[in-house]
């Protein structure tokens, strides 16, 4: 196999048989490189059912590449002479097939990006990496949007995507009147609410899933959770199916239960696509174009398929925009000086906190929260304990199933615990246990009481929350949507404001004292 034209690596979240990397493929004289290895799956611990996922979509896609007779050079995990790392297997296969070069698409993640240009650069071979042509947004475009802005507001650059690509707009004019029915998707669960949420369909594991999951099992015993129940697709194909499944079962409440949470209810009326997507099984475009067509024939609401859109063409490019933009100077930013260890409880779900216990045991059985769970208690937690923000993200990396670095750290460090000190939110979503109680059933079942800020059985939430506040006033003074909050707290006596301070040191030093070591 030597005298290779070109050397196609693809990455485990570059699944798509349609990639720019692939496009001038010629199976007579170019070749692909795949790897399983373990220094992705160990530089932050891994939740088994990511690695399950990423494992076993890789050798689908791998099968799938041979099927079309393309050349493939698979190193599997337990390869003996598997070297551990992507840039020590590049190197491997280079000097074996000898290419005139080695092409890719651009990674989702700034560090692996940096560790093969510099592995091309001490091999001698050139390395042409491609734009990803899955996104809707290129960085040229982002940087564009971005030119002459002091501040890059989700709103105004989703709005710019919907004139710019004409979805769900008519006469130039978005459809349905308005461009966000927030107003309408913010609902917890009350009686007249569908009393379940279809579960997303389940993919049962075939011979190479089970395969990947006994080989995570014996080779990372110690990571965080389970791969047992692994139903997640893995395919292209499955991953039609998971979105037809969500179009016809979900979507049309999505909208409404958007922002509510429910003890046993994972997934309430959410897509559970992020993963598929993020692996680029499935194409944004193709969401995007089933949840319009279910509009357009009146099978979902406005306020569901505008609120998905949002998330997919607004939220999703936005993110990814921003990671591009703003690296590798991001992964450093702490805004709120935040310097606490991340507790262990987060990863082990022990806690008398129901809201995190239950937030928590669900990622430990599914690798899966959805956005509110993760922004409005684990995050908030994280944030209103003043956690440090990369460890925050780090964490993330390791729970959940469809985290990846481009996605996880602008929502962690920038959304979730604003420490960009504003790029992506405008204010830090700071709350109490009021906002848990309003839109969850979780206080309900909690030891802790959610009016409570002082006393035994004060919420934590909120003796933190005004703990925040008063630590971070100088910080945040000047924010006029945080005017509010901070006239609340002026409401607070001395000797009020003085128990809150000691029983939040005193919940800090126990929250904290444990962490989690593999
Ligand atoms: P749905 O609620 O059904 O939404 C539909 C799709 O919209 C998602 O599949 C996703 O592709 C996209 N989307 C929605 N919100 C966002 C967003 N803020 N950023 C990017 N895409 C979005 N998403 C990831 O894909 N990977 C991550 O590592 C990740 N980390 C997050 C960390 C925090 C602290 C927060 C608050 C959010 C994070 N998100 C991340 C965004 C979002 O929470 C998940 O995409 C979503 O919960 C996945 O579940 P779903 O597929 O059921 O999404
Ligand atoms: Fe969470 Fe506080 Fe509610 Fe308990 S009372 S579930 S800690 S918000």
């Amino acid at each position: 196999m030597a005298g290779v034209r070109q050397l196609v690596l693809v990455l485990g979240d570059q699944l798509d048989h349609h990639s720019t990397a692939l496009e001038d493929f010629d199976a007579d004289c170019d070749a692909i490189l795949m790897a399983e290895v373990d220094e992705e799956a160990e530089y932050v611990p891994q939740h088994k059912m990511r690695l399950a996922l990423f494992f076993s979509a890789m050798r689908h896609f791998r099968d799938e590449l041979a099927n079309r007779s393309y050349r493939t050079c698979y190193v599997a995990l337990d390869d003996p002479d598997n070297r551990g790392s992507l840039a020590a297997e590049l190197a491997r296969c280079v000097r074996k097939l000898e290419p005139e070069k080695v092409v890719m698409v651009k990674p989702g993640d700034y560090r692996v990006e940096q560790a093969l240009t510099q592995a091309s650069r001490e091999l001698g071979c050139p390395l042409e990496i491609r734009e990803d042509r899955h996104f809707m947004v290129s960085n040229d475009g982002f940087s564009e949007f971005a030119r002459g802005r002091d501040n890059f507001l989700l709103e105004t650059f989703y709005r710019q995507q919907r004139r710019r690509t004409d979805i769900l707009m008519r006469e130039q004019k978005p459809v349905g009147g308005s461009w966000n029915f927030d107003a309408e998707n913010r609902s917890p669960l009350k009686k007249d609410a569908p009393q379940t949420s279809p579960a997303p369909h389940s993919f049962e594991p075939d011979g190479i899933t089970r395969e990947v999951i006994a080989l995570v099992e014996k080779r990372f015993p110690d990571h965080p959770g389970t791969a047992e129940g692994f139903d997640y697709p893995v395919t292209a194909k499955e991953a039609a199916v998971a979105l037809e499944d969500f179009v016809e079962h979900r979507l049309e409440h999505f909208g409404t239960y958007q922002d509510a949470m429910a003890t046993g209810e994972p997934y309430l009326f959410h897509s559970r696509l992020s993963s598929a997507l993020n692996l680029h099984l499935l194409n944004p475009r193709d969401a995007l174009r089933a949840a319009i067509d279910a509009y357009e024939d009146g099978r979902a609401p406005i306020n569901a398929v505008e609120g998905f859109v949002r998330q997919i063409l607004g939220w999703r490019e936005y993110v990814r925009g921003i990671y591009w933009l703003k690296m590798p100077d991001y992964a450093e930013l702490n805004a709120l000086d935040a310097d606490l260890p991340m507790p262990g409880y987060m990863w082990t779900g022990e806690t008398d906190m129901n809201c995190v216990r239950q937030c928590v045991t669900q990622l430990i059985d599914h690798a899966y929260a959805h956005h509110i769970q993760r922004l409005m208690v684990l995050g908030l937690n994280a944030l209103l304990l003043g956690v440090r923000p990369y460890a925050v993200h780090e964490w993330h990396l390791s729970m959940y199933v469809d985290a990846v670095d481009w996605a996880s750290l602008p929502n962690v460090l920038g959304m979730s615990q604003y420490a960009d000190g504003g790029v992506v939110g405008s204010k830090p979503y700071a709350a109490s246990g009021s906002y848990i109680n309003r839109m969850s059933d979780y206080c309900a079942g909690c030891r802790y009481r959610p009016g409570s800020a002082t006393g035994d059985d004060a919420c934590p939430f909120n003796t933190l929350y005004w703990d925040f506040l008063s630590r971070n006033r100088n910080r945040l003074r000047h924010n006029p949507r945080m005017r509010i909050q901070f006239k609340n707290l002026d409401r607070k006596t001395t000797s009020e404001r003085r128990k809150l301070r000691a029983l939040a040191d005193k919940l800090k030093v126990e929250l904290t004292a444990e962490t989690y070591a593999t």
